[in-house]
């Protein structure tokens, strides 16, 4: 399970707090530092702990008391809170075009799980919303990519557009765009190339197709067990694109759960959707409340 280590030892920490009839200063110092150990052995970013503790601390001792809760209780609440509000707050939900289709650009380094996201996104789209998507295959620097999404394609009985490894992206991108016009469909999906680590060759294509393509959203895939890693590589993407919301994969077989807690207070962008597991079905969207809530137990 994801964030099992945090839940454990939060849970810890919050049962010594929890029947508190009083707790004074002392308390909430202790508490605030087991969960400064407990987010930083998460693998959560320092200084994303340090602004995290600040706040906790500034609330747990200047909280106004309410009947209905001991104080212990209202410590614990002011943490679950700003747990939520670390992992952003409300739910965000997906951007669409005034006019269809709504244009999605898939970005990521290779390995985060970009291509089958765009499956399972799809997969989303149609049975949740009861959306017609098209996936297209623009990334033509590896033709097994290009054959994982016509794989996916038949698998979710969905049109993947290609041209080949021979086209240029961004044209791709735009004949993409007419087909789906043509065939009235109302996503498009465009599965963009990744490199083993952010380079500015990759960076220009992927802002040449955001210039023509105009995507509604942006999103980032990153592989949520790289930890810190994760988090930088989104610092970098989102320096030099518009990203609009990340996608987290692996989350699965995350046990520390740090990109999860860190992405948001760094690039201030939401997290969206959770990738839970290798199959299509598998693509959860993030509530940062119930996720909160988990980890407190
Ligand atoms: P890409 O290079 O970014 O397009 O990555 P792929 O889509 O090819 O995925 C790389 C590997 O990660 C594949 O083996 C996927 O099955 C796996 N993968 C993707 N998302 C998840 C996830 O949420 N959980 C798990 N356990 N595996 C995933």
């Amino acid at each position: 399970m994801a964030f099992e280590g945090l839940a454990d030892r939060l849970q810890s920490t919050i049962q010594k707090i929890k029947g508190k009839g009083k707790v004074t200063e002392q308390d909430v110092k202790e508490m605030t530092r087991e969960v400064r150990l407990a987010l930083l052995e998460a693998d959560v970013n320092f200084k994303v702990v340090k602004q995290f503790i600040a706040k906790v601390k500034e609330r747990a001792v200047g909280e106004e008391v309410m009947e209905s809760l001991t104080p212990g209780q209202q410590v614990i609440k002011i943490v679950k809170e700003e747990l939520t509000s670390l992992m952003g707050g409300e739910e965000s939900k997906i951007n669409s075009a005034d006019k269809p289709p709504t244009v999605i650009m898939m970005v990521g380094l290779q390995g985060a799980g970009k291509t089958t996201t765009t499956g399972k996104l799809a997969n989303l789209l149609r049975k949740k919303y009861n959306k017609k998507p098209l996936l297209v295959a623009a990334d033509v620097y590896r033709p097994a990519a290009i054959d994982q999404l016509q794989t996916l394609g038949k698998q979710l009985n969905m049109p993947v557009y290609s041209e080949g490894t021979e086209a240029n992206p961004v044209d791709i991108a735009n004949h993409a765009m007419k087909q789906a016009k043509d065939d009235h469909l109302d996503y498009v999906l465009v599965d963009t190339a990744g490199r083993l680590h952010v380079d500015n060759d990759l960076m220009d294509e992927l802002k040449q197709i955001e210039q023509n393509v105009k995507p509604d959203e942006i999103f980032l895939v990153v592989d949520a067990m790289t930890g810190q890693d994760a988090v930088n590589v989104a610092e970098s993407f989102n320096e030099q694109l518009n990203i609009s919301g990340v996608i987290l994969t692996k989350l699965d077989g995350d046990t520390r759960g740090g990109a999860a807690l860190s992405i948001r207070a760094v690039t201030d962008k939401p997290i969206k959707f959770v990738g839970m597991g290798e199959k299509l079905d598998q693509l959860e969207s993030f509530h940062p409340e119930r996720m909160a809530s988990r980890i407190l137990g």
